[in-house]
């Protein structure tokens, strides 16, 4: 990891241009917008509070819903302002226009360890164009450049990559420094065995995912929706569960590969079954006699069953890491959720690396009471994807190198 950290800046007396990811869940109550879920503003709090302690002139850019490039109020980011506010018991100043005289004026009357927000940066078109023009006038409203918004990492905006080459400076923050730590430092030489969970709906969406891990991993433990186009793709009887049947050599390419490199490609060896999906649901299993059973005519697979909870429990428990990426069953739904929740209770007591990958997973985590007993949690869905597919990310490869 190469990239100048922000504990190595000299902040005081400095505006700092701090782009974080407020893009919260919000709610409409009464004509008032709620915020549903503050993780995203509590997860920048490290790196605010760093800045603050440091006396820097906090500048703080993020990016709120999809106003298309107009200003929109709907997705105005002064009710963050006020929420920021109150998780850093300390006021924080709003400026209602992104860049220009409105925000210089107010950034010029700033004293060290203030903190300001910007209104959102995507009621500019020009932000996710990256447009330079708009990247400068961001640029010349602070000294250096702080980029803490992992979750917007992988897209080349003016506010996440841009900017950086108008900067002296531009560094990461505490929160995209824990990122990389866990999802390139500790899987780039992982602790053996190296365990993969996949599940989630589409293997589709996981394809770069499992490729790069092939090279790493020693097993992988597949579940959700996405292991019934592997059913499937072996001519195992799969239900009405949910297939993608364009996928299918590319499934069996998958199993190929795995089979060619060493790799343990674990599938359910068998399910919970339904008719219904609802609250209500009474799922059955459909057992396991001798080998993998497939689903039944007419049902639907929606978790994995409980022979396959114990086979994978005991995988987990000797793994040194763990990385786990898309629950395992219907896990909103609970007669759906034990297959997910057990395999979250045995990641959580293996005592290995725990590392928990995309927005689904990490919401079952959390769900399940776990999230404190796991090493890390990203707070990037695609982003993380991305930098586990090795991929460069564009709001990483602007920063200044250490
Ligand atoms: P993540 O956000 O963790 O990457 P995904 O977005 O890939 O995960 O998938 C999450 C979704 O997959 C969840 O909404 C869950 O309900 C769904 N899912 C899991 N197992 C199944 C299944 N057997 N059938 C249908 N959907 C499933
Ligand atoms: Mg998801």
């Amino acid at each position: 990891m190469a990239k100048l950290s922000v504990r190595s800046l000299a902040v005081k007396g400095q505006r700092v241009l701090l782009r974080v990811d407020f893009n919260v869940p919000t709610e409409e109550r009464d004509g008032k917008t709620c915020i549903t879920d503050d993780t995203r503003i509590r997860e920048s709090l490290p790196t605010l509070k760093h800045l603050v302690a440091g006396g820097a002139r906090v500048v703080v850019m993020a990016h709120f819903g999809r106003p298309k490039g107009a200003v929109n109020l709907k997705y105005t980011l002064r009710p963050v302002a006020e929420h920021l506010s109150t998780l850093l018991g300390k006021s924080v100043l709003f400026s209602p226009e992104v860049v220009g005289d409105v925000p210089r004026g107010l950034i010029a009357g700033m004293q060290d360890g203030d903190v300001l927000l910007l209104e959102n940066v995507r009621f500019h078109a020009e932000e996710e164009l990256n447009e330079a023009g708009f990247a400068g006038a961001l640029a010349s409203l602070g000294d250096l450049y702080v980029n803490d918004a992992f979750g917007a990492a992988h897209r080349a905006h003016a506010s996440t990559a841009g900017i950086a080459a108008h900067v002296g400076k531009a560094a990461m923050g505490l929160l995209m420094e824990k990122e990389l730590q866990y999802l390139q430092g500790e899987l780039s030489e992982p602790a053996r065995p190296f365990v993969v969970i996949l599940g989630g709906s589409k293997v589709s969406d996981k394809i770069g995912v499992i490729k790069a891990l092939m090279e790493k991993a020693n097993t992988f433990l597949i579940g959700g929706a996405m292991a019934y186009t592997f059913f499937k793709a072996q001519g195992i009887p799969t239900g009405n569960s949910r297939v993608e049947a364009d996928k299918l050599d590319l499934a069996r390419e998958i199993l190929a590969l795995a089979e060619s490199k060493g790799v343990r490609f674990l599938l359910p060896v068998d399910n919970l079954e339904t008719q219904e999906i609802s609250a209500t649901a009474q799922p059955r299993s459909t057992g396991v006699h001798g080998g993998v059973k497939g689903v039944s005519e007419g049902w639907e697979a929606v978790d994995i069953g409980p022979e396959t909870v114990a086979l994978y429990r005991t995988e987990i428990a000797s793994a040194k890491t763990v990385l786990w990426n898309g629950p395992l069953g219907i896990f909103e739904l609970p007669p759906f959720a034990a297959g997910t929740r057990s395999v979250a209770e045995a990641v959580a007591a293996s005592g290995a690396v725990t590392i928990i990958g995309g927005g689904d997973s990490v919401t079952a985590v959390k769900q399940f009471g776990l999230a404190d007993r796991m090493s890390f949690c990203s707070t990037g869905g695609g982003a993380s994807l991305e930098l586990i597919e090795g991929k460069v990310l564009p709001g990483v490869a602007a920063l200044s190198e250490a």
